[in-house]
């Protein structure tokens, strides 16, 4: 079944309200007394106090379509086909109600009936000793042995310090082995995009105690996510989740922009994927009334912006753009999202303002350079050092092409070299700040990454802590 992205999200909700779950809206993406997360990264999020008994859930039922920003993925967005800063999952959730067999067997009956994936595509993964898992899917389901992947407790075992917890189980659709990787070991949990995932269910039986004794809980919960655009992607077999509509409507937009085809060059293309995804990511925080500002969720806003406005740079564009594009997602989603068209004066006027900022900081980049090629004119040599290179990246926003780009015209050349190490030394720093984000997808903790943005454009805290902040 070809269903577009719209159809799905409205397949799955009323086919979880069929099984009797009360359909909520999606929440803000700003958590609600919640000051262990910074933006909501799941659909279960925002539903937290009703796992932990602190809040009486409206029903025991519950299925929602939730609006998720995960900035930890934003290395892969563009390169993978499956990772977007920002993104909507699908959820059904169950207080103390239903448990393993029933969210087993609905979300086949979604994923064969509703959305009629052919089985021989679909293969699962459970937490490695969840033998009650593996014989509801082998048993009941029957999905044969060959098919269901046992993973350790970093893939699929869902876990706090204390409190609810539990073994996870999930479906994957295999593409084909055209999007397969050289790995001879190449199965659902591999890192290329043959197999993706696509829903994720959480059983939590467990309730974790201080001394780390996992005590069975009377009525344990259920807690699912299947990526939106993932499954749409899957659904009308498109290559990645640039390629469906309303998405390929703003790469479309961003193409016109810039000029260059989408499709010729894979260093612009991933750019002109950023650009979409953060677009996308960038509209829909300040709709939730998010700001740019030097902190916490503004910080994040201000980077994807600025991000953004780079890569526009990057591939020709000269003029300010971004705050254009916000109509483009606006006409995307404004049906789902009536918070879209109710802000929108507003989303472009904020884009639009952090846009001219960014310039600033670029001239005040350019300077910078200028300085540093008075002075290797004086001392009569043409390569800038890498170090340099980096740090007019890394403060000022300047690709490297830029640079490149502008000390060509005086005869200079980059230490290359010198610039890639320093890059080297910074995305390891990165990588292990998210390492920790990465196995705490589901553990609603972003400490880490915050850490992780503030070494990364520290610069244009500095920069920008003068000029006048919204
Ligand atoms: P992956 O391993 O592919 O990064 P994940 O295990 O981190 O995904 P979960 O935390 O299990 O993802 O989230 C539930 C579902 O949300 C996933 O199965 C996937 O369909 C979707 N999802 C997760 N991260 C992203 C993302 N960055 N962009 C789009 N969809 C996502
Ligand atoms: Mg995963
Ligand atoms: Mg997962
Ligand atoms: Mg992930």
């Amino acid at each position: 079944k070809k269903l577009g992205l719209h159809e799905i999200r409205k397949e799955f909700l009323s086919f979880f309200q069929e099984k009797e779950h009360l359909v909520l809206p999606s929440f803000s993406l700003v958590p609600k007394n919640d000051k262990s997360l910074l933006l909501i990264n799941a659909g279960m999020a925002p539903l937290k106090p009703y796992f932990t008994g602190i809040e009486e859930p409206p029903k025991r039922r519950v299925v929602t379509c939730q609006k998720c920003v995960r900035t930890g993925d934003i290395e892969n967005v563009g390169k993978t086909a499956r990772h977007a800063t920002f993104f909507e999952m699908l959820g059904n959730f169950s207080f103390g109600d239903y448990f393993k067999k029933e969210s087993i067997k609905w979300a086949w009956e979604f994923m064969t009936e509703r959305l009629e994936i052919p089985v021989e595509k679909l293969w699962i993964s459970i937490y490695k000793d969840d033998d009650e898992a593996y014989e509801i899917w082998n048993k009941e389901i029957g999905v044969s042995e060959d098919k269901i992947v046992r993973l350790g407790k970093d893939d699929n075992f869902w876990e706090l310090e204390i409190g609810p917890c539990g073994p996870c189980s999930e479906i994957y659709v295999d593409r084909g082995a055209e999007y397969g990787c050289e790995n001879e070991d190449c199965k659902p949990g591999c890192d290329c995009d043959r197999y993706v995932e696509v829903w994720n269910l959480v059983f939590s039986q467990y309730d974790k105690d201080e001394k780390g004794n996992y005590n069975p809980l009377p009525n344990p919960n259920i807690d699912t996510g299947m990526g939106l655009e993932r499954i749409t992607v899957v659904l009308q077999d498109a290559d990645n989740i640039f390629e469906i509509e309303p998405i390929k409507s703003i790469v479309k937009r961003v193409e016109k922009i810039c000029q260059v085809k989408y499709g010729t060059d894979n260093k612009t293309d991933v750019s002109i994927r950023i650009i979409t995804d953060h677009i996308r990511a960038i509209t829909f925080m300040v709709s939730d009334g998010i700001i740019p500002s030097n902190e916490g969720r503004g910080y994040v806003l201000r980077r994807l912006i600025r991000r953004a406005a780079r890569h526009g740079k990057l591939i020709g564009i000269k003029e300010n753009f971004l705050y254009d594009l916000v109509d483009e997602v606006i006409k995307g989603w404004k049906e789902i999202y009536p918070e879209l068209s109710e802000k929108r004066e507003q989303i472009r006027k904020i884009v639009k303002i952090e846009e001219e900022k960014f310039e600033e900081t670029i001239d005040q980049g350019i300077n910078i350079l200028k300085e540093h090629i008075e002075k290797l004119k004086k001392e009569k040599t043409n390569i800038l050092d890498g170090n340099t290179a980096f740090k007019l990246y890394d403060t000022y926003g300047f690709p490297l092409e830029l640079t490149k780009e502008i000390l060509e015209e005086e005869g200079i050349k980059v230490d290359e070299e010198g610039f890639n190490t320093e890059m080297e030394k910074q995305r390891e720093r990165a990588r292990k700040a998210r390492e920790k984000e990465d196995k705490n997808a589901w553990k609603l903790d972003f400490t880490a990454e915050l850490g992780n943005l503030k070494t990364n454009f520290i610069g244009y805290d500095k920069l920008v802590s003068n000029s006048k902040v919204l």
